[in-house]
């Protein structure tokens, strides 16, 4: 067996490799990831899981359940999908897809490969806008073009191999069912660092901009949840752990994108 685990070691140092998963955009995030993982077997796993999750929530009957809500969820996110485009030119064939689950938590997702959840808590706690609604999928949008928990799971894979192993053990079939269940535990359930936080902020906010949605919005987001805090701090601040300096740099980057903002607002204005 200890040969057999130091032989998927070997394996798995063999097929660590340097990528760029977005190009820099306006704001300009170029830091390059080590991953340990392809993106074909993170994005089926994701695929599988999310299916799955979807599935327990219509039998809960918690699948969006108001399609007025729906609409405005979809609505947004059809205007923020294209703007992927300037980060990743195949982001736009990706099976994007959201979903309203009915959970009284502060919470929304973007799972690897653009399969996407909100929860009415975040819309309902928040009473949340528009511009603030485009500020949290532009951000979690973002997480899944810099393809973070690809990157998360190759760190965890660094120390562990415990994926490499499992499938190697369960064949091909179990491996693809046991990567959905890490891909989901790490996207909805494990903190993620300062670095992907930054850069899901910043790219967050060039989405939300280009999509004609005021990036100042992200600021407002964050002070609401920040506000929210105490004895019972939103879901969404524990995936999502905020830095004091967080506010300051949202700031920055949504002045520095609000050109392509005033720009996409006038151009819609120009269409009426
Ligand atoms: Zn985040």
């Amino acid at each position: 067996m200890r040969a057999f685990i130091g032989f998927i070691a070997v394996l798995l140092v063999a097929g660590c490799q340097t990528v760029e998963t977005t190009k820099g955009g306006t704001v300009g995030v170029d830091r390059q990831q080590r991953m340990a993982v392809s993106s074909e077997e993170v994005n089926a796993g994701a695929q599988k899981a999310y299916a799955q999750m979807m599935g327990e929530a219509q039998k809960k009957n918690a699948l969006d359940r108001d399609a007025a809500q729906v609409q405005r969820v979809k609505g947004i996110v059809a205007r923020l999908v294209p703007q992927t485009a300037t980060f990743r030119p195949d982001a736009a064939k990706w099976p994007w897809e959201v979903h309203v689950i009915s959970l009284d938590e502060v919470n929304a997702w973007c799972m690897p490969a653009g399969k996407m959840a909100v929860y009415t808590g975040l819309i309902n706690k928040l009473q949340i806008t528009d511009d603030e609604l485009a500020a949290v999928m532009g951000h979690e949008i973002a997480h899944a073009l810099r393809e973070h928990s690809r990157e998360q799971i190759s760190q965890q894979m660094g120390t562990q191999a415990a994926i490499g192993i499992a499938g190697a053990l369960f064949g091909i079939g179990e491996l693809g069912q046991g990567i959905g269940n890490v891909v989901a535990d790490v996207t909805l359930n494990k903190p993620k660092s300062r670095t992907h936080e930054t850069e899901a902020d910043r790219i967050g906010v060039e989405l939300a901009a280009r999509a004609g949605y005021d990036p100042h919005a992200a600021v407002s987001l964050w002070e609401k949840m920040a506000r929210m805090g105490g004895s019972e701090p939103p879901q969404f601040l524990s995936t999502h752990p905020s830095h004091e300096s967080r506010i300051a740099d949202l700031k920055a980057y949504s002045e520095r994108v609000m050109p392509l903002y005033q720009s996409a607002k006038g151009s819609a204005a120009v269409g009426k």
